[in-house]
């Protein structure tokens, strides 16, 4: 115990601990829990007896390896226990789910939307609409978080700018918070998909990570040594509007040549020969198809090379150990991720230094990285309070 640490305050702090151990790692015995957290046997038994009087944790015998011996008590973590709700607020659809101590939906729903029609009081009365519905259940959530492609700050909620939703300086997470009767945390998509791909999806384990996803726009999550970058206003990432190609097409944001107008969803289009407008359904086929043929080198050979230069950039700045691409980006056809990634590797300062160890791969959540990081962001809170 530290000294003039109150031992209540121990007790807290280790519940929290053992919590956050069972929700991202799942179950585990009581000697590895206790060998983990560097705790000793009468402390986990304790808190553990705790966690199952509160309905949170279940334990049961499992003998080692299936052979005769004595069993060892297994603590597994009850998803109904402990729920939060996770939204995701995308361009053309709207997710709302359940999720439970753990990291697994329980239940969700999707909605449609309208592109630029996702106007904050409707966005607000559809969430509560749905959330309703999904309580029916019985799951009573302890908080909920929202994810939005925009500029978020994370003290309060607000959104100062989404550009793609069309929202400016909207307080969605107040908003959202009267209607639900809930706290209510707000966090970008992509750095809340880097969240998500770090704690359960390809990046686990991975201490530098940069997650990069296209949708409407392009967006960028940064894990550096184990944790989020966050910059001075908690606003980083923005990785779309890097300036590449000086005179190019304009971006909506005001500067011509954004790295968005060279790899992002209307660009990717163009490059396929499709309308800007194109759905993102016949995107994904035509990727399939392409990767399912020979020719992705013909048809998406700029777009590779416009995506290799922004990946070589953000290589030498940030040296991350993997680059996950998520979003459409996922679906990009794997030979042309392979090119991106021996340039990330041979052209980058950083990327030579690091005896080309830099890897590329697609995300592994698909498209519920987002709505998964945005419960973990509510967890988050929920599991600090013990
Ligand atoms: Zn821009």
């Amino acid at each position: 115990m530290a000294l003039g640490a109150r031992p209540d305050g121990v007790r807290r702090h280790n519940r929290s601990a053992l919590l956050r151990r069972l929700h991202t790692l799942g179950p585990g015995s009581r000697t590895e829990l206790a060998a983990e957290l560097g705790l000793n046997r009468s402390t986990i038994k304790a808190l553990v007896d705790g966690l199952t009087e509160a309905g949170l944790v279940t334990e049961r015998a499992v003998a080692p390896d299936g052979t005769a011996g004595r069993p060892s008590l297994l603590v597994s973590p009850r998803p109904e226990s402990l729920c939060v709700l996770a939204v995701d607020v995308a361009v053309e659809r709207i997710t709302v789910a359940v999720v439970g101590f753990g990291g697994r939906i329980l239940v969700g729903r999707h909605r449609r939307a309208q592109r630029g029609d996702t106007e904050p009081g409707a966005v607000v009365d559809l969430v509560a609409a749905v959330a309703g519905a999904l309580s029916l259940g019985g799951l009573r959530p302890a908080e909920a978080a929202v994810s939005v492609p925009g500029i978020v700050r994370g003290a309060d909620g607000l959104v100062h700018e989404a550009p793609n939703l069309r929202w400016s300086e909207v307080p969605i997470g107040a908003r959202l918070g009267a209607a639900l009767g809930l706290p209510v945390a707000v966090g970008n998509d992509a750095d809340l998909g880097a969240l998500a791909e770090h704690r359960r999806g390809v990046a686990r384990g991975v201490g530098d990570v940069v997650y990069l996803s296209a949708d409407v726009g392009v967006g960028g999550g940064v894990i550096t040594g184990g944790l989020p970058l966050r910059g001075s206003t908690g606003h980083v990432g923005e990785v779309g509007h890097m300036v590449l190609r000086p005179g190019g097409r304009l971006c909506y944001c005001g500067c011509r040549g954004c790295w968005e107008t060279e790899v992002g969803e209307q660009a990717l289009a163009r490059a396929l020969g499709l309308p800007s407008d194109a759905s993102r359904r016949r995107l994904v086929t035509e990727l399939r198809a392409i990767a399912e043929g020979e020719d992705t080198d013909r048809r998406l050979g700029e777009y590779a090379n416009w995506l290799g230069v922004g990946v070589v950039n953000l290589v030498n700045l940030l040296a991350p150990e993997l680059v996950v691409l998520g979003g459409l980006l996922a679906e990009l056809p794997p030979d042309l991720v392979t090119n991106v990634e021996s340039r990330a590797r041979d052209r980058s300062l950083v990327g030579r230094a690091a005896a080309r160890s830099v890897r590329i791969r697609p995300a592994q959540l698909g498209g519920q990285a987002s709505l998964l990081g945005a419960a973990e962001l509510a967890f988050e809170r929920v599991i600090a309070a013990g």
